[in-house]
């Protein structure tokens, strides 16, 4: 009998310079932090993304925690982020000792609301970190406008986004500054990986010295911050270099994808997919869909059967104040656009290997399952 294939949720695609170039890294034994391929991959990810200043880090998480310590965001201070996020976003704000003020979300784009966001303003707020939800951009100009009014720092969780744009502009540029993750399961991948991407080249120097353990640039073991050791190998860089150079190619796979899922599961009353507004240019980090009229309990229940069938799929994420961890920064029931999404929500498997054949495969399986459930 044969092996009944297994979909995943997400998957590397190691199709470029990959191989060569950590070949590369080991033949010539660079294969810690420093190395061309890390200066290489932040000088072509900021011009890939427009900025002046990418500064690479060892995953996404830690590369926001620098930042906001770079901001000098600590005990006291408030910064607003959306609920409907992963819990990284808030968790960065949580290890600078401030606290994370969440948002409800749109119900078309499931982003945060521009509309919910100034009423979360206090004297204590210091910045308003927005996540380009599964890889469609936030609605930055009303954003912006509100940051600038109140004077706080805007910065993109665009960890779900490489390559979206936002009117024409692509993220990562939109802010203050902006965090990438590279982790396995992302557009783009290094293995573990972040980056920063900013304008600011104040900003970007103070965040190399705090990356690197806050030696002074000009004096070598001689520091001048607290700082840490968040960065990136060589190795890491090199993979990174080679899925940059295929960038392209990774977005238009997956938007063949998403049309394909659009195509095949879009015109039933059963499924709504998270909306594309007309201004953006969607990443397509994951397809993700809402099961109309769905329990938290049932969506479980079509996810299992789904995992039977061979198809793994994942819950839209968790509101963060339904957490236990966060829970008492918000009441139950409050965010309800939130709550609902993550109720009926799926992400469908989206990755650059899948063909139409797959897609039609997952798209008739789900329709049955939850046509059955
Ligand atoms: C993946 C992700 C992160 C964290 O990135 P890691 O590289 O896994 O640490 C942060 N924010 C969001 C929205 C993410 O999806």
């Amino acid at each position: 009998m044969g092996k009944k294939r297994f979909i995943p949720v997400a998957a590397p695609t190691l199709c470029g310079n990959e191989k060569k170039y950590v070949m590369d890294c080991l033949d010539s034994t660079w294969i810690s932090s420093n190395g061309s391929y890390i200066s290489r991959f932040e000088e072509e990810f900021a011009r890939y993304c427009g900025v002046r200043h990418a500064i690479a880090c060892c995953n996404g998480t830690v590369a926001l925690h620098v930042l906001l310590r770079a901001l000098s965001i600590g005990p006291g201070d408030e910064v607003i982020v959306p609920t409907l996020t992963f819990v990284a976003t808030a968790n960065a704000v949580t290890y600078c000792g401030a606290t994370p003020v969440f948002v409800d979300s749109e119900s078309y784009t499931w982003n945060i609301d521009p509309h919910l966001l100034e009423e979360k303003i206090t004297e204590r707020t210091k910045a308003i970190i927005v996540v380009h939800l599964y890889g469609h951009p936030c609605d930055m100009s009303p954003i912006a406008e509100i940051a600038r009014r109140h004077n706080l720092y805007l910065i993109e969780d665009a960890a779900e986004a490489h390559g979206a744009q936002y009117r024409g502009r692509r993220v990562g540029g939109l802010g203050d500054a902006a965090v990438f993750s590279f982790f396995g399961n992302k557009i783009i991948t290094t293995g573990e990986g972040g980056m920063i991407t900013t304008n600011n080249s104040e900003l970007a120097a103070k965040l190399r010295i705090l990356k690197g353990q806050g030696m002074d640039p000009n004096r070598r073991y001689w520091f001048i911050e607290v700082g840490y050791n968040y960065r990136m190998t060589n190795v890491a860089a090199a993979i990174g270099l080679a899925q940059l150079e295929k960038i392209d190619w990774h977005l238009q796979r997956r938007q063949e994808i998403a049309n394909w899922y659009k195509e095949s599961l879009g015109n039933s009353d059963l499924f709504r997919f998270q909306g594309t507004q007309g201004w953006a240019v969607h990443a397509n980090w994951m397809v993700s869909i809402l099961i109309h009229d769905c329990t938290t309990d049932r969506r479980d229940k079509i996810m299992a059967a789904l995992h039977d069938r061979g198809i793994e799929t994942r819950p839209v994420f968790y509101p963060l104040h339904t957490l236990p961890i966060y829970r008492h920064l918000a009441p139950p029931g409050g965010l309800p656009v939130a709550e609902h999404l993550a109720s009926q929500g799926l992400n469908l498997p989206t990755w650059a290997g899948l063909s139409r054949e797959d897609i039609s495969f997952i798209s008739q399986t789900l329709r049955e399952i939850v046509n059955n459930s």
